[in-house]
């Protein structure tokens, strides 16, 4: 077989994302796009047609990984909804991966629920087994009447059978929320149904990042067209709390530091619920700095 040259370089296709606490791990991007593309805000890749990419890239990355990326420990598996990859296909990456980067700690990938029912939890164990420790699953909220409007592809009873699929194979789980998401109107009751969902679906962090409406997304033209009405800062903080409040989780992680967020909140469950809601309560009686307007990007 005619292998590519692993010695020139990673082989990147377009806009790559990855969650920020896969900062510092290797990135390998075996699969282009997002199958699904088809959420309302999210225009991360609707310029990129999904394919998964040939073993012979995946492999050359992999191999230039273990030549230059030698003090990172883990690998974080691009795009969008890599756990999409069929089981043969990566069981194949991840036994290239130990065996050429045999110092990799864990591996890390993107998933929609598809890509989660589409293994078995044997698989899913069997890929746990192989170094698959955390899944980062996009859930963004747990209002169904929200999930369909924004044609996430799932309702609630699949997020939750999906993400307890996960845990139930050992796997880390990591979801994002959306903030704003619901609009203005019905902010509340998303803030609160996504709170129960997550206090279901215990997952190990929670990610609530404000909604960026992004231009040509169906989400931008609803804006435009006066159908979609994003709450204001107040709203917004009124939503993180509600959310906060409905949330109890037996032991994790919630954060909204990234940078959409108008004010970073870090949440360990149980014990910190009452102080971010303190916090909260400050910064709505305008005792707390919010993040000035210009520093909030995606
Ligand atoms: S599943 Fe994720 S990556 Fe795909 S369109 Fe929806 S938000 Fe974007």
């Amino acid at each position: 077989m005619d292998w590519t040259d692993e010695t020139e370089g990673m082989h990147y296709e377009g806009m790559c994302i990855r969650p920020p606490s896969e900062a510092d791990s290797i990135l390998l991007q075996a699969t282009v796009g997002c199958s699904h593309n088809k959420c309302t805000f999210c225009g991360t890749y609707k310029d990129k047609r999904f394919r998964i990419k040939d073993n012979d890239i995946i492999r050359s990355d992999i191999l230039f990984a273990s030549r230059y990326m030698r003090n990172q420990d883990r690998v974080f598996i691009m795009d969008g909804d890599a756990l999409i990859i069929p089981y043969p296909r990566l069981t194949w990456i991840m036994e290239k991966i130990r065996e050429h980067l045999p110092w990799v700690k864990r591996v890390g990938v993107y998933a929609n629920t598809k890509g989660i029912r589409m293994k078995s939890e044997s698989e899913l164990i069997a890929l746990r087994d192989m170094g698959l420790g955390i899944i980062y699953l996009g859930i963004e909220s747990g209002d169904d009447q929200t999930l369909k409007a924004i044609r996430k592809g799932a309702d609630s009873q699949r997020i939750l059978d999906m993400g307890n699929k996960v845990k139930h194979a050992g796997i880390k789980l990591s979801v994002t929320v959306l903030l704003g998401i619901a609009g203005k109107e019905r902010s509340l009751i998303h803030a609160r149904a996504t709170g129960e969902l997550l206090s279901a679906l215990d997952p190990d962090y929670v990610g609530a990042l404000t909604v960026m409406v992004m231009p040509g997304t169906p989400l931008a033209n609803d804006l435009d067209e006066g159908r979609f009405e994003l709450p204001d800062h107040v709203g917004l903080l009124r939503e993180l709390r509600e959310m906060i409040a409905a949330t109890d989780l037996s032991s994790g992680l919630f954060f909204s530091n990234h940078a959409s967020n108008y004010l970073p909140v870090k949440v360990r469950y149980p014990r910190g619920k009452e102080q971010a809601l303190g916090l909260i309560d400050m910064a709505l009686q305008g005792r707390v700095d919010l993040r000035p307007e210009w520093m909030r990007a995606l």
